[in-house]
């Protein structure tokens, strides 16, 4: 079973292939510190390896000296690069050049001269702040305040479990300006230069993961009204445009990831013997194997329909909500069912399951919990009866 691709789009499978299998899966274990992020020196190969490859800014449009790539090609990427774990806890960004937030290619000349093309350059680092302490899966609940004062605004609230924000120069802060409203037309975005005062990083969370988000404490920060981005209330729709390509991404991540544990669970179940017969001979291992494999086939049929769909201009929220959610569920499976045939020594860090297991439990909460996928779902799904 394969979605129908392109000549070219396969022959760019092929390579993104071979550079994981032969760059990347035989050092995985030893390219990340302990803190999740890439060593210098894999760091400098693999930023020089991924501009001869072309997927250094793949995402950047080609006016902004990136490759403008087409989603399906950007799938492949994510998907690829979702079979290993030699890369930094922090996300494929760190594969692939600077990372930037479409909202921020929306700024007038001067605001994309301080702002986006310091990050197009790597010279600055935005931290992209929506949630908060009370309103994560529900964002629209949001309490931190950008009250307008004259030709200023001054902010005041806490966002929480932000990526990224202790290295970010600035932050793509979502803020309510009109609670009545709230997450319809009520939330604005603004761009928010961490050295302001008033603004300031507090605790950093621990993940299993090993990426370290934090908490950002916003104390009567005062700012410009030309570092708001976009109209007023319009934050939200900007920031959810932002997310539904992150939703690609999970989905083709976590495609990338049950494709590893499936090699792996049969790599292990067919030279691994029990009770005088392989694994691979038991009924009991049989069936995580195939339905990780249909699962699996399911799964990529499923993010490359919605990544073509989108690339024709036909954007259905409800479909980019699917994908995420199978796909991020299935590679979690995956991952455990890989974890439950490799017995003790899965649990053990001298194999990449584990970490792959760690990862995928991630997935499942982060940029939108499952069941929150599932409520928007059901509530599209009804919608049609
Ligand atoms: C490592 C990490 C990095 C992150 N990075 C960022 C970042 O850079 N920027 C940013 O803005 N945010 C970031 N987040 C926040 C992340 O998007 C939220 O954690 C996520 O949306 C869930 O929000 P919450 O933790 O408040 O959970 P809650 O909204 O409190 O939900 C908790 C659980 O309740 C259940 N639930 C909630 N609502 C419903 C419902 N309506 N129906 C059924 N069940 C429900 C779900 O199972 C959910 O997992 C990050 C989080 C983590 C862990």
């Amino acid at each position: 079973m394969e979605y129908p691709l392109s000549e070219e789009h396969i022959l760019f499978r092929e390579t993104m292939k071979r550079f994981v299998d032969e760059e990347m899966i035989p050092v995985e274990m030893e390219t990340c510190n302990e803190d999740g992020e890439l060593k210098p020196e894999w760091k400098e190969k693999y930023d020089k390896r991924a501009q001869e490859l072309g997927i250094w800014k793949m995402e950047v449009p080609e006016e902004y000296g990136g490759v403008g790539a087409d989603l399906i090609s950007l799938c492949i990427v994510w998907e690829q690069l979702g079979r290993t774990i030699a890369i930094p806890s922090r996300g494929l960004g760190g594969i692939m050049g600077p990372q930037v937030r479409a909202p921020l290619y929306e700024l007038s000349p001067e605001m994309q001269e301080r702002y986006l093309f310091p990050v197009l350059n790597g010279k600055k680092e935005a931290c992209f702040a929506q949630s908060e302490p009370d309103a994560g899966g529900d964002p629209g609940g949001m309490r931190t305040a950008a009250i307008r004062d004259g030709d200023h605004y001054i902010i005041n609230g806490t966002k929480r479990w932000i990526t990224g924000a202790s290295e970010a120069d600035f932050a793509q802060l979502l803020a309510v300006t009109d609670k009545e409203k709230g997450s319809r037309g009520g939330i604005s975005m603004f761009l928010v230069d961490m050295d302001t005062p008033g603004v300031k990083v507090t605790t950093h969370y621990d993940t299993m993961m090993g990426d370290k988000p934090t908490e950002i404490v916003f104390d009567n920060v005062r700012i410009p009204v030309e570092q708001r981005i976009g109209e007023e209330g319009q934050g939200f729709s900007l920031g959810q445009r932002f997310l539904a390509n992150g939703r690609l991404k999970h989905g083709a991540r976590g495609v990338g990831t049950a494709q590893r544990c499936l090699d792996l669970m049969c790599d292990y179940a067919k030279q691994r013997e029990t009770f005088g017969e392989p694994l691979a001979n038991r009924q009991a291992v049989q069936w995580m194997i195939t339905d990780t494999y249909v699962e699996l086939q399911a799964a990529r049929l499923m993010v490359y329909n919605v990544a073509n769909r989108a690339a024709e201009g036909m954007v259905d929220r409800t479909d980019g909500f699917i994908q995420k959610m199978y796909a991020d569920e299935l590679g979690f499976r995956a991952a455990d069912r890989c974890l439950q045939v490799h017995g003790g020594i899965g649990l053990t860090t001298d194999l990449p399951i584990e970490k792959l297991w760690r990862q995928s439990r991630s997935f499942r909460i982060t940029e939108g919990p499952t069941e929150i996928m599932k409520m928007v779902i059901a509530r599209n799904i009804l919608r049609e009866y």
